[in-house]
Formats: C-alpha cells, sequence, structure tokens
C-alpha cells in the first residue's frame, strides 16, 4: 500500500491569524495548554452525549480521560484524549479554516484593513483556541479518529502557510495532539515547556474545573514499574460548588473555557434553587460584547447539563434572546439526558428555569444600574442595544424599560434614564420628549429640536434602529406620554402660552396663505400639505410625518422590505427671513421665475436636514444653481 500524504493550503484569514499568534501575540503563552484541555474536555463532552444513543461509539471502553506526556529530551508535549476524535473532513474544516461565527470582522481586520493592534484586541475577544499551540511549538501533530469509525488520519503544520493530511491507524479512539517545543527562552517569555512541574502547576491553575480527569504520564525508568497518578484537577464542576468556596480566578477560568473569551467577565451570578426541581445555574456578564451580538444567524445559548453529563451546548431556551449575550451553564438533574430540542423547547422546567434567570439577571443589572452605575454603563455600552429589545417582553417590561439610557439635550457628555428625565421636567411639560435618527449628530441638528430647545424643554436622542422597536413598546413613561418633536403637531409651553402661540399663527395664516398656497402647487407632488410651524426658530422650513406614521429612519430601514414613503407635511417658518421674502416676492409677482427654484430647494434642504435622499437630485442641482446664479 502507497501511503497518500496531502498537502493543503490554511484559508486566508487562518494564515494571517497564524502569523499573527506566532509573532509574540501573547506575553502568556501557557495559556496553549488551557487551550487544548479545553478542546479535550468538550471532545469527551459530545462524545458522552451521542454515546447515550449509540452506545456503540465507546467501542467497549468507558473511560473519559485526558492524558498529558512529556517527552523531554525530544521536547515534545502531547495531550491526549478518549473523546470524540474527528474525521479528515473535520479535521480539514476545524483544523484549517476559522469557522466560528462572528469571525466578519475579524477577517476584515486580518486582510489588511485594520491596524495589528486592533486586531490583536479582536483576536483576545475572539480567542485563539487550537492555533496558541503556534505560540509554544515549531510544529504540531495532530493524530485523531472518530469514536465508532476505522482508521484515522494524522495532521501537521509548522504553523506556516499549509498542513499535511496523511492516513494513520490509530488504535485509540479520540485525538492526540504532540506539540514540537520551540527552544526554552525564560528571559523573552518562552518557559520551559517539557518540565513536568511546570506543566502540572499550570493545569492547577488554569483547568481545574475540567470534569474528566487529567492525568500527568508517570516517568518510567527502566525496569521501574509503571504507576498511575492521580488526576492533576479536583475534577468538581465549578457549578456544583458552594459559591462561597470558589474563588473569582476559578470562575474567571471556566469563564474561558465556555466562552472563548479570554477576558475576565464583569460578574458572576450563581445559584442553586431546590424543591422539586433542583437545578445549578453558572452565569457570566462578560465585559465585552462577543463579535457576533448582533448577527442574526449566531449561536447563542447556555450549555444545558443533566447530572454532569452536558446535553446541549447552547439552548437557547434558557435564556430570553435580549440577554444573549449572558454565557453560562445550567444543570437541571431531572432532566432526561435524552430529550430532544423540541421536547426541551415545550419542557415547563425549562421555561421556569428561564423565568428564573431572567430575573436574576435583571436583579443584578437593576443593582448595577442604582449602586454602580460606572460598571453599568461600561456594561450598557456592550450590551445596550440588546437590553433595549427586552422592552417587547411584557413580562418584564417593566423592569427593563428603567434600565435604557439615552442622550440627551440635557448634558450631551451624559446617558439619562427616563426616570431622571422625567425628575427634570418642567411643571407644565405634560410629554416627554425625543427624536429618532440615524445619528446623535442628524439628531442635534435637527431643525424639529430648535423650539423645543429654545423653550428649556429636554429631548431624549434616539439614534439606534433598536430605539424605533422599543417605541413599538413603549407609549408611556410612569403616565408621561412620549412624544416625537419630528411628528404630528407640536404645542409647547403652559396653557396660556400654547393660546398666545395658536392665536399668532392663526393671524399670520391668512397673510401667508397665498405662499403656502403656492409651494403646495409647486411641490403638490412631493408632499402632503404645506403649514405654519411652531417647532421652528431657526430654520426656514422643515419635514413632517404624521403622529402615527413611520419616522423617516424607520421608514428608510423598511424600504428595502418594499415599505412605501410617505408624504410629509412641510412646515415653513414665518418668521424667518426667507420665507418672508418669498412671501414679499410672490405678492409682487405671482409669475416670478425664481419662486419655483427656490421651493424645490426649500424642499430639498428638509429633506437633507431630516437624514434622508434627495427625492429628485436633478431637480434639486438645477434649481439650486438657478437660485445661486441669481443670487450672486
Ligand atoms: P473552539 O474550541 O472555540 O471551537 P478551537 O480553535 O479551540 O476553537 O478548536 C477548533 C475546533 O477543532 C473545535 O471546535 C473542534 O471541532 C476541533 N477540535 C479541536 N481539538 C479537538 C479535539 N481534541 N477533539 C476533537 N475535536 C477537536
Ligand atoms: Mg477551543
Amino acid at each position: 500500500m502507497t501511503e497518500t500524504v496531502e498537502s493543503r493550503e490554511f484559508q486566508a484569514e487562518t494564515k494571517a491569524l497564524l502569523a499573527l499568534v506566532t509573532h509574540s501575540l501573547y506575553t502568556d503563552s501557557e495559556i496553549f495548554l488551557r487551550e487544548l484541555i479545553s478542546n479535550a474536555s468538550d471532545a469527551l463532552d459530545r462524545l458522552r452525549f451521542e454515546s447515550l444513543t449509540n452506545s456503540e461509539m465507546l467501542e467497549g471502553d468507558d473511560r473519559f480521560e485526558i492524558l498529558l506526556e512529556i517527552d523531554k529530551e525530544g521536547r515534545k508535549v502531547t495531550v491526549s484524549d478518549s473523546g470524540i476524535g474527528m474525521s479528515r473532513e473535520e479535521a480539514i474544516a476545524n483544523l484549517g479554516t476559522i469557522a466560528k461565527s462572528g469571525t466578519g470582522e475579524l477577517r476584515e481586520l486580518l486582510g489588511g484593513k485594520g491596524s495589528a493592534a486592533h486586531a490583536a484586541e479582536l483576536i483576545g475577544r475572539f480567542g485563539v483556541g487550537f492555533y496558541s499551540s503556534f505560540m509554544v511549538a515549531d510544529r504540531v501533530t495532530v493524530r485523531t479518529r472518530r469514536a465508532g469509525t476505522i482508521g484515522g488520519i494524522e495532521w501537521e503544520s509548522d504553523g506556516g502557510g499549509s498542513y499535511s493530511i496523511r492516513d494513520y491507524e490509530k488504535t485509540q479512539r479520540g485525538t492526540s495532539i504532540t506539540l514540537h517545543l520551540k527552544p526554552a527562552d525564560p528571559e523573552n517569555g518562552m518557559p520551559d515547556f517539557a518540565d513536568r512541574w511546570r506543566i502540572s502547576s499550570i493545569v492547577k491553575k488554569h483547568s481545574d474545573y475540567i470534569t474528566y480527569p487529567i492525568l500527568l504520564k508517570p516517568e518510567t525508568k527502566p525496569g521501574e514499574e509503571k504507576t498511575q497518578e492521580a488526576p492533576l484537577n479536583s475534577m468538581k464542576p465549578l457549578w456544583k460548588r458552594p459559591a462561597s468556596e470558589v474563588k473569582p480566578e476559578e470562575y474567571a477560568e471556566f469563564y474561558r473555557h465556555i466562552s472563548n473569551d479570554m477576558s475576565e467577565p464583569l460578574r458572576t451570578i450563581h445559584f442553586r434553587a431546590e424543591g422539586t426541581f433542583e437545578y445549578e445555574a453558572l452565569l457570566y456578564v462578560p465585559s465585552t460584547a462577543p463579535l457576533d451580538l448582533y448577527y442574526v444567524g449566531a449561536e447563542r445559548g447556555l450549555r444545558l447539563f443533566s447530572k454532569r453529563v452536558m446535553i446541549m451546548e447552547r439552548c437557547e431556551d434558557l435564556i430570553p434572546p435580549y440577554l444573549r449575550f449572558i454565557q453560562g451553564v445550567v444543570d437541571a438533574s431531572d432532566l432526561p439526558l435524552n430529550i430532544s430540542r423540541q421536547r426541551l423547547q415545550q419542557d415547563h422546567h425549562i421555561t421556569r428555569i428561564r423565568k428564573r434567570i431572567t430575573t436574576k439577571v435583571l436583579d443584578l443589572l437593576t443593582e448595577l444600574f442604582e449602586n454602580d452605575r460606572e460598571t453599568y454603563l461600561k456594561l450598557w455600552a456592550e450590551f445596550g442595544r440588546a437590553i433595549k429589545e427586552g422592552a417587547s417582553d411584557w413580562e418584564n417590561k417593566d423592569r427593563i424599560v428603567p434600565l435604557l439610557l439615552y442622550a440627551s439635550s440635557n448634558d450631551p457628555e451624559k446617558l439619562t434614564s427616563f426616570k431622571e428625565y422625567v425628575s427634570r421636567m418642567k411643571p407644565e411639560q405634560e410629554q416627554i420628549f425625543y427624536l429618532t435618527g440615524e445619528s446623535r449628530g442628524v439628531i442635534e441638528n435637527s431643525p424639529h429640536l430648535e423650539a423645543v430647545r429654545q423653550k428649556g424643554y429636554e429631548v431624549l436622542y434616539m439614534s439606534e434602529p433598536v430605539d424605533e422597536l422599543v417605541l413599538q413598546y413603549l407609549n408611556e413613561f410612569e403616565s408621561k406620554k412620549l412624544k416625537s418633536v419630528g411628528k404630528g403637531a407640536i404645542e409647547l409651553g403652559t396653557e396660556d402660552e400654547k393660546k398666545e402661540a395658536q392665536k399668532e399663527l392663526e393671524g399670520k395664516q391668512e397673510e401667508f396663505k397665498p405662499l403656502t398656497e403656492f409651494l403646495q402647487k409647486t411641490l403638490g407632488e412631493s408632499i402632503k400639505e404645506v403649514r405654519l410651524s411652531a417647532r421652528l426658530t431657526t430654520s426656514p422650513a422643515c419635514l413632517v410625518v404624521g403622529e402615527h406614521e413611520f419616522s423617516p429612519m424607520l421608514e428608510r430601514a423598511l424600504r428595502s422590505q418594499g415599505a412605501p414613503k410617505t408624504k410629509r407635511v412641510l412646515e415653513i417658518n414665518p418668521n424667518h427671513a426667507l420665507i418672508q421674502r418669498m412671501r414679499e416676492r410672490l405678492s409682487g409677482n405671482a409669475e416670478d421665475a425664481f419662486l419655483p427654484d427656490a421651493a424645490e430647494v426649500l424642499l430639498g434642504l428638509s429633506q437633507l436636514a431630516e437624514g434622508s435622499e434627495l427625492s429628485d437630485p436633478v431637480k434639486f442641482n438645477r434649481s439650486a444653481s438657478e437660485v445661486l446664479s441669481k443670487a450672486i
């Protein structure tokens, strides 16, 4: 039989990632061992789970363990597991490409669009997993055989551009990864990893929570008896231990194992539910958002165990979608091991666990909001957009809405809650004013804010698409109606002031009638109506949508789904010089050729101010040039 060795190129992004990893990305090179052990543990979890329904996969050997071997002279470290192993295709897919979800941004960066420093930070958040082997090894050999199959393969690479893959007869199921260590160079951050004491202490430090025994193969001198040593780790699942006995570092290590996030978690929630249905939950609020937090197809959920056996790697039903950034584990002792995903969804225990977890997380958020605003602001910056989606959870809406934060006209540097807004409302003020828009800048400079701000009312700036969703579920807060300053009619001031303003506007109505009619006639195809404005002070005109119509931002967002463009009301400012001048010219000469062009320009400027595109750029251009050339 001739041996076939196939040589393959790494995926381009993998190559770039490997280059970063091998060239001094980490000072903390010892984490390679934690990553390999973490993968071994995952592989054992998967095999144990699959063997529940297919016991043949165990091949009559139900040892689930991780074995470390050190070859001091040969400078090799080998991590073996009796887990699920990989087929040839799986090895190619899992070891040759970056296949995790949420790598889009990383790919762009590695593709050269971003700085290396930023890429390094992203990788920190993303984790390098298996590839971290190349920090300490100049050659890595993976021998693996998928449980329940025959044969096996050997995969090998020096972390350059390519790897080789060949058939390899592996008797033991699972995976064995051998690192051919780089020369030790302690002064430059490369300790000697072919050292038993060092390897043992790294395992104790980083991998103690692993629930499978991690064994270090004993040194044998010729003629000596081989004795199996005790596991290096204590093996007790972290979530089964009383919270008071778990050290913060232990929580942090376990967090890294389940999350692929290298940073410290922001907060940990660990509780046990007792009673007829018992379970433990260990939850983490990360300190940074995963890259795929807002990707629709990304995998979500908590790890679900039953009596320490993992029965689902990502159980979405344990956590509401707006808390999808929470990582963690639930171990429910009375769930049947072979429960199907579908049955699980309907299982009322799962529903109860989800409710309880939701409450626990909201308790924590509320606690931080009230007593540690600094930490809350950090959390808000990372996950605020997701938390806002919670406004649609009718059961918890009353707890979530008070946690929402917005920029406002009160203090450009500070975010404010609805409650804080209400506490600053003027005595006569009945509504909570807000404005939605594509960005803070567009909102802040919107003509819609002019009169409201001049009269000293605060306006909330809602600049994220998700805010439109919030508004669909939120009509009022503490019985104060929410009111967009960009929609419908607007009335400001005390009752007397409102009456006064109304009278003044009515007085002007007659005077400006010819102009409003002229504008209506000229722009009639693009707008619904022309009226005098109560919301402008410095701009000549603006566009307004109806009270119950989509905001311009929402309309643009829905355009791709075929939403129609609603016609706007054009409001003109009777106190503005331009509007007054147009009125005068119109009464002097109704046929004035300047006026239709001026009307077009007015419309175009109002469209731009609301963040929309020009409805007719060609016409706008022509009219603007006409007006300019006449003015000059
Ligand atoms: P992650 O663990 O986050 O998926 P890694 O880079 O650590 O990323 O590993 C990549 C993939 O390689 C794993 O998802 C798994 O499919 C596969 N893999 C790695 N190590 C093993 C192993 N010991 N046994 C089986 N599969 C493994
Ligand atoms: Mg991994």
